[in-house]
C-alpha cells in the first residue's frame, strides 16, 4: 500500500476535523464543500510571479469560476481584480469590495442599462460586437469615458478537445472575427473612428485547448493592436487583455501546466506583449480555484446491479453538473474515506459512484477502482473549487451545500470559516401575490402525524 501524497494527507486532515466539528454529519450535513485558502494564496502568488511586474499587469479573476462573495473578497485581498460577465457577477464583485477600475465587464449580451451602469461606474468594458459599440457610442455622446474600453477579437484559429469550451473556432459566438474576409479592415476603421477604443481583448481557451493554440490566439490579438497603432500613427491601443483559459490537470495532484509554462509560450509566440508597450490584463478562473477545492458527501446506500457495486452518495448533478452530463470531457477524481474522514486503504474494487438525483445518469464516476465503499463512508470529489459546488444546479430541489474556507496554521491546526451557508430544503420560496410578485420565504413544516 502506497502512502498518501502531501495533498491527500491534507484532505484527510481537513475531513477528519470537519467530521469532528460537525461540518459533515450524517443527519444535518450530508454534503459540504471546502476551499483551501492557503492553497488559493499560493496559486495567486505563483500567478503574480509568473508575469513580469512591468508593464502593469492586472490579474482579473473570472468570477463565473467561483462567485462566492467571500472567495472574491479573498482574491481581492490577494491583489487580484475581477472579470464579470453578467449583472449578477458585477453586483457580486462590487459586494466583494473591488474598485470599479479593477473590474472587467465581458459579456456577449450586455443590455443598454448594463452598459450605462458600467460606464457610470468606470468599470472596464470589452465590447463583443459592432451593435454593442454603437450602443456605447450613443451612451457616451461627447463624453470621454472613464472606463477603459476594448473589443473582443476572435483569431478564428480553431478549437480544442471540448467543443463547448472552445472560443476561437471560425464560427464561435464570441467577439469580432479577425480572419473573415473584410472583417479586419472594418474593425481597424472602428478603432480609427473611436479614439477611446484603447484595449484589445481575446479569450482563446479554455479547458481542452493546447497552450500553443491559446498563445497563438493572444499573438493574433497583439498583432492586431500593432496594426491599429501603425494605422492611426500613434499608440492608441495601450493594453491587451489576454483572457483566461489555462487548462487544469484533473488526473492527479500535480499542478500542470503552470502559469510559468504559459508565460513561456506567450513569450515565444508574442514577445511584443512583454515589450513594455502594453499593459496586460489576464482573466484566469479555473486554474486559480479548481485544485484548491473539493466536495465531500456521505454514502447513503450501497448495492450491486448487474454484478457491479454501486454507492449512492449525496454528491451528484447538483454539484458536478458538467461531469454528470458530459463525463468523458470532465472526469473527476474521487477518494474513499471512512465515516470519520480517514482515507480508506482497502484494495481497489471497480464500482459506480452515484449521486442522489432521480435520473439514471446521475453518476460521478463509472466503473472506478476504489476501496469498496460502505454506507456511512465519505467520498471526496477532488479539484472542484471552480465551476462545481459554487455553481449548483437545482434539479430535484436539491439544496446548495455549505462551503467552508480552510486555513492551516504552521503547527498543522485546521481552522474553518463559513463561505456559504447550506441552503435549508425546508425554507421554501413562494411568490408573494400581494407584494409585486416578489418571493417570500415560507417555512414548510413536516406533517405532525407523518405522511398519508
Ligand atoms: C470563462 C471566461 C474566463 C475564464 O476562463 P477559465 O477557463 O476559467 O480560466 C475568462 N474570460 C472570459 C471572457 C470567459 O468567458
Amino acid at each position: 500500500m502506497t502512502g498518501l501524497t502531501p495533498a491527500a494527507q491534507r484532505r484527510e486532515r481537513i475531513l477528519r476535523e470537519a467530521v469532528r466539528q460537525g461540518l459533515l454529519d450524517r443527519e444535518q450535513s450530508l454534503l459540504a464543500a471546502f476551499v483551501d485558502l492557503d492553497g488559493v494564496a499560493a496559486t495567486v502568488d505563483s500567478l503574480h510571479r509568473a508575469f513580469p511586474s512591468a508593464p502593469r499587469v492586472l490579474h482579473a479573476f473570472a468570477a463565473k469560476a467561483n462567485s462566492l462573495v467571500p472567495v472574491l473578497a479573498e482574491l481581492r485581498r490577494l491583489g487580484m481584480g475581477c472579470e464579470v460577465a453578467t449583472a449578477g457577477e458585477l453586483a457580486r464583485s462590487l459586494a466583494a469590495g473591488f474598485a470599479p477600475d479593477r473590474i472587467v465587464f465581458d459579456s456577449p449580451a450586455k443590455t443598454e442599462a448594463e452598459l450605462l451602469r458600467a460606464l457610470d461606474l468606470g468599470v472596464t468594458i470589452n465590447a463583443d460586437n459592432y451593435q454593442e459599440l454603437a450602443r456605447i457610442d450613443r451612451a457616451l455622446g461627447d463624453r470621454v469615458p472613464v472606463s477603459r474600453i476594448g473589443v473582443r477579437v476572435n483569431s478564428q484559429l480553431g478549437g480544442g478537445a471540448i467543443a463547448a469550451m472552445s472560443t476561437a473556432t471560425s464560427t464561435s459566438k464570441f467577439g469580432v472575427p479577425l480572419a473573415d474576409p473584410g472583417s479586419r479592415r472594418e474593425l481597424l476603421r472602428a478603432y480609427r473612428d473611436r479614439p477611446w477604443l484603447t484595449w484589445v481583448h481575446t479569450h482563446a481557451g479554455s479547458q481542452g485547448c493546447p497552450l500553443d493554440l491559446m498563445a497563438r490566439g493572444v499573438a493574433e490579438a497583439v498583432a492586431f493592436a500593432e496594426e491599429v497603432n501603425s494605422t492611426v500613427g500613434r499608440r492608441q491601443v495601450v493594453g491587451i487583455d489576454i483572457g483566461g483559459g489555462l487548462p487544469v490537470n484533473f488526473a492527479d495532484d500535480e499542478t500542470t501546466p503552470t502559469f510559468d509554462t504559459y508565460v513561456g509560450q506567450l513569450r515565444a509566440h508574442t514577445p511584443t506583449l512583454f515589450s513594455g508597450g502594453y499593459e496586460i490584463v489576464t482573466e484566469f478562473g479555473r486554474s486559480v480555484l479548481a485544485k484548491n477545492g473539493f466536495t465531500a458527501a456521505y454514502v447513503e446506500y450501497t448495492k450491486s446491479m448487474g454484478g457491479r457495486p454501486i454507492a449512492v452518495t449525496h454528491a451528484g448533478v447538483q454539484v458536478a453538473t458538467r461531469t454528470v452530463f458530459n463525463p468523458d470531457a470532465w472526469p473527476l477524481r474521487i477518494e474513499a474515506h471512512d465515516g470519520g474522514g480517514t482515507a480508506k486503504r482497502g484494495g481497489p474494487v471497480r464500482q459506480d459512484i452515484a449521486g442522489p438525483a432521480c435520473f439514471a445518469g446521475d453518476l460521478l464516476a463509472r466503473d472506478r477502482a476504489l476501496p469498496l465503499l460502505e454506507p456511512g463512508d465519505i467520498v471526496a470529489v477532488l479539484d472542484t473549487g471552480a465551476y462545481h459546488f459554487s455553481t449548483p444546479f437545482h434539479y430535484n430541489s436539491l439544496p446548495e451545500p455549505a462551503v467552508h474556507g480552510v486555513r492551516t496554521s504552521d503547527d498543522g491546526r485546521v481552522a474553518f470559516e463559513l463561505l456559504r451557508p447550506a441552503q435549508d430544503p425546508w425554507d421554501v420560496p413562494v411568490p408573494d401575490r400581494s407584494g409585486h410578485g416578489r418571493l417570500r420565504r415560507e417555512r414548510a413544516h413536516e406533517p405532525a402525524h407523518g405522511v398519508g
